[in-house]
Formats: C-alpha cells, sequence, structure tokens
C-alpha cells in the first residue's frame, strides 16, 4: 500500500510521504496495466525512461517478478533516449541501464525491446529515427509512458527549445544537463554532447504518462512545470495540454508547490 499525502491540489498529482513510496505507487500502476492487458490477451506498449528517478521503479517491478509472478511477455517497450554517439556496450549506455535494471531480471522477450541506438550510423540517423516513430505506431501507439524530469524542464532529452510538433531525432544536451550527468561520466569533458530522444509529440500522444519526480532539487522545475504557462522554454509544461497525465511526486519535489 502506498500513502499519499492529502492537499487541494488537482487530483492528478499525488505527493508521497517517500521517495519509495512514490515509486512503488509508480510501479503497481505499471504492473495494473500489464495484466489488465494480459486478461484481454494482448500486448502493451511501455515507454521507459533512465536516469536516478526510475531506478526504484524498476526495483519494483522485478521484486513483483520475482515475488509475485509478474510477467513482462506481452510487454513491448520503447525507450525515450540514448546518448549520441554511444556504444551500446559502455557502462553508461542507456542499453546498458536497461539491461541492468530491468531487462536482464524480468522475461521480457529481448524482440520486443527497442532503443534508440547510439551507434546508428549519422548518415542513416533521419531515417533511423522516422523508423522507430513508425515501430511505435505500428504497435498501436504507447500506452503508458514513464517520464522523469531534468532541472532545465527536459522530459526525455527534449530540451528548452523543443517544439510540441517534435518526433525522434538528434538533440544537442543543454549545459545543464550535461553538467547533471557529470559525475556518472568523471567530467564535463566526458559527457556526449548529443542523444536520440523521442519528441514531445511521440512523448504526448501517448495514452497515459506517469511523470515522476523525487528529491527538493526537482522541487523548483516541479514547480514551474506545473505553475507557470506552456511554453517550450520549459518542455515539461506541454504535458500540462494532455488529460491523461500523472504527477507522482515526494514530499521533498512537492515542496515549493502551492498548497
Ligand atoms: P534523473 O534524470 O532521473 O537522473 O534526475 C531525469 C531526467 O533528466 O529526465
Amino acid at each position: 500500500m502506498t500513502k499519499t499525502i492529502n492537499t487541494h491540489l488537482p487530483n492528478n498529482i499525488h505527493i508521497c510521504s517517500s521517495a519509495e513510496l512514490a515509486s512503488k505507487k509508480v510501479a503497481q500502476q505499471i504492473a495494473h496495466e500489464i495484466l489488465a492487458k494480459q486478461k484481454l490477451g494482448q500486448h502493451i506498449v511501455l515507454g521507459f525512461a533512465t536516469g536516478n528517478t526510475p531506478k526504484l521503479v524498476y526495483h519494483e517491478l522485478v521484486r513483483m517478478h520475482q515475488n509475485e509472478g509478474l510477467s513482462f511477455k506481452n510487454v513491448i517497450s520503447f525507450n525515450l533516449d540514448e546518448y549520441y554517439p554511444m556504444n551500446p556496450e559502455h557502462p553508461l549506455s542507456y542499453h546498458n541501464f536497461m539491461q541492468t535494471h530491468l531487462f536482464n531480471q524480468v522475461d521480457i522477450l529481448p524482440g520486443n525491446i527497442h532503443i534508440p541506438h547510439g551507434s546508428w550510423e549519422k548518415q542513416k540517423l533521419e531515417q533511423h529515427c522516422a523508423e522507430y516513430e513508425e515501430k511505435i505506431n505500428r504497435y498501436g501507439g504507447i500506452d503508458v509512458q514513464l517520464l522523469g524530469i531534468g532541472r532545465n524542464g527536459h522530459i526525455g532529452f527534449n530540451e528548452p527549445g523543443s517544439t510540441l510538433d517534435s518526433r525522434t531525432r538528434l538533440i544537442d544536451l543543454h549545459s545543464t544537463t550535461r553538467k547533471d550527468a557529470a559525475e556518472d561520466f568523471e567530467g564535463l569533458d566526458n559527457v556526449p554532447t548529443q542523444a536520440i530522444t523521442m519528441g514531445i509529440q511521440t512523448i504526448i500522444t501517448a495514452k497515459k504518462i506517469l511523470l515522476l519526480a523525487l528529491g527538493k532539487r526537482k522541487s523548483e522545475i516541479i514547480k514551474k512545470t506545473l505553475e507557470s504557462s506552456v511554453s517550450n522554454e520549459i518542455p515539461a509544461t506541454y504535458l500540462q495540454t494532455r488529460q491523461n497525465i500523472e504527477y507522482i511526486l515526494d514530499e521533498a519535489a512537492a515542496s515549493l508547490l502551492n498548497p
């Protein structure tokens, strides 16, 4: 059971008393959707995120797989993004992240996993990105998209300036994004300058979106995301235009919100 704190905020904003409880709430929703589709004998298309934020969600999903028999055999996955260039075997690639934190520990079929490739040839990049979009569409679109948020309001790697109609593409990484990755890469100079990301349009057409934000360092951007008007300066504000979005926050991330 997760404990959600009562406020007068809109009912799609859930504030949980800890990062663990917020993550469990997200994992439970994903599991619920997987099981609902299994009952219908259908596949489910899940959009996955990387970074520190979803780690506990994946941990809980792995626990459900191991202890409660939650199967991922009907899951088709599409990841939001990947650094470019990036060897999938690199320890900091998002391929490696997903294998380590989720895919290697559950029964998802390897052929159902899709992640933009950091080793796609530059000359064919546009074609690969278009094919990524086509594949998502061929599976009927994303059913549930899990999102974190960058301190500059990026979702996926849709940095400030990204437009509402953007699709999967190569993007230059913003200085805040690169600074935030510098510790993992042991120095700013080692952080890739570009990435491949699903676009804003790809993300917001998901049938359901779950945005998870944890910790004090996300409190300012969460306030801006929820309380400022929609603008490409803060790409996460585009989510305000969608009905089917839930914001799951821990108390620290929600601490600056007007009650
Ligand atoms: P984080 O990154 O989960 O590592 O904070 C989130 C993001 O940049 O989207």
